[in-house]
């Protein structure tokens, strides 16, 4: 996927104005955001295992490399393989080669981040091999040619009736009404494509290092059928997928689809060690894991490597008052809102990421329900500050905040230039209370009145109660 996250603010003010995906957006606050709520409510040890969940990925993240090895010796020992890929091109190339060794015609794909990150998709059909996307949403982004707008509900910016005419346009036949039909019809074309496939393809939302085990958690049940119905199976994953022991990944299946849709668990979670051994009745005669590391080993021992803590649950997201309003699109590549906007300039670099890690709001709300507790406010003033460093940002804001930081740092300055500010502003907008526009504030004026400043600066009110109190 070509990354187009400079054109972030255009992006952002499409879809805000974009009727149908501001609905969807909307349900998503009500839906998964209240669902997250409640079902942290009703876990009184929630918070508990946030904390132990954090603890286990911060040991792991140490001992990365012990981990590492450990997981490839007991892949082996099950009769698997392991590839390690230190880039996309590689990861991709790795995918491949397993392809044409098995003379794959056509592979079934259940949901990965990680295959959009290395640009998968596109490169199997560019090399002649069939792709059908199981899970349902992103076989409805397939259809659209188009990329998933959030980590868990890829075709969230879909409505009913964009499938509807999506699913006639690809299919054929009559304009199918009802959503279960929809569904059905899905399912059926979807259970020949499961038999007709030479590989399936996963990726993994955790790593078992004790066992060498893949984890897959969906609501649907493909990616079951994705890895046990095919001679070949190939896990694609990356390196920070990594916990110690199955009884630590239990603490993150507890967390996760909380932290996501509000579930107290998804509908399937499923492990896979392994080819398929003598007497099992079946499962793949070929099992490959590929480990992709993509700059992440890089990332260990900086700042960043609190990202690596992230378990994709979407819940930042679900809560970020920029994403509800943008969208996953304007993001302009795979990761999305709060997480992607660490993520992004982290991978694609700063200089074609440099509007991310802006479009927060900093209120927080994306730390206070992360459940790994990654700080993401804090990750992304550091890429701020990388920005300023670079002179990525427009001039007008460079000259604009190094003006604030000038007065800023000299207190008897800031406090003549703010009270002067408010001042001359309280007296401007006496009549009404509020400016409808006012120069340099367009931004904000645009959608909303700027209430004008109402009395004295909160400097000023507090020297003079502290005054009066001694
Ligand atoms: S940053 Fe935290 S909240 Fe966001 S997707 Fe990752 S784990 Fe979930």
């Amino acid at each position: 996927m070509q990354a187009n996250s400079l054109a972030f603010e255009a992006s952002a003010s499409e879809a805000m104005a974009n009727e149908t995906l501001q609905g969807s957006l909307r349900l998503l606050e009500q839906g998964w955001q209240k669902g997250r709520g409640r079902a942290a409510a009703n876990l009184p040890e929630f918070e508990e295992l946030r904390d132990i969940a954090r603890d286990i990925k911060n040991h792991t993240l140490a001992h990365l490399d012990l981990y590492l090895e450990v997981f490839e010796e007991r892949v082996i020992e099950a009769g698997g393989h392991v590839h390690w890929a230190r880039d996309a091109e590689e990861a991709r190339a790795i995918v491949l080669g397993i392809c044409r060794d098995a003379g794959a015609q056509s592979v079934t794909k259940s949901k990965s981040m990680i295959a959009e990150e290395i640009g998968l998709n596109e490169f199997i059909e560019s090399n002649g091999i069939e792709r059908v996307e199981t899970d349902l949403g992103e076989y409805i982004i397939q259809l659209a040619n188009e990329p998933p707008s959030h980590l868990v509900g890829p075709a969230i910016h879909k409505s009913m009736d964009d499938v509807r005419d999506l699913f006639q346009q690809h299919h054929g036949g009559e304009r199918i009404e009802a959503p279960a039909a929809l569904v059905g019809e899905a399912r059926r074309i979807l259970r020949r494509k499961y038999f007709e496939a030479d590989i399936g393809i996963t990726g993994a939302n955790f790593l078992v290092a004790e066992t060498g085990t893949a984890i897959t958690v969906t609501n649907e049940g493909n990616a079951e059928l994705t890895q046990g119905l095919p001679d070949t199976q190939i896990v694609v994953t990356s390196i920070e997928k990594m916990v110690p022991r199955l009884f630590d990944a239990t603490t993150f299946l507890r967390l996760l689809a909380r932290s996501a849709t509000g579930q107290e668990f998804s509908a399937y979670t499923t492990l896979m060690t392994g080819p398929r051994r003598a007497g099992d009745l079946d499962g793949p005669r070929h099992f490959h894991v590929v480990l992709l590391d993509n700059g992440r080993s890089s990332m260990l021992g900086t700042a960043f490597q609190e990202m690596l803590r992230c378990i994709r649950c979407g819940a930042c997201m679900n809560h970020c008052p920029v994403y509800l309003a943008a969208g996953g699109h304007a993001y302009g590549w795979v990761y999305v809102g709060p997480m992607g906007s660490v993520l992004t300039p982290q991978f694609i670099g700063i200089d074609k990421g440099y509007p991310l890690p802006n479009a927060s709001t900093f209120c927080g709300r994306c730390e206070s329900v992360c459940p790994v507790r990654i700080p993401l406010p804090k990750l992304m003033r550091h890429w701020r500050e990388e920005q300023f460093d670079r002179k990525l940002m427009p001039p007008r804001a460079r000259m604009g905040l190094a003006l604030w930081a000038y007065v800023a740092r000299r207190p008897r300055l800031y406090r003549l230039a703010t009270g002067i500010v408010a001042r001359v502003l309280g007296l401007l907008g006496r009549r009404d209370g509020s400016f409808s526009s006012l120069p340099f504030a367009s931004g904000w004026t645009l959608s909303r009145d700027m209430p004008a400043p109402q009395g004295a600066t909160f400097m000023s009110r507090y020297r003079k109660h502290r005054r009066r109190k001694t």
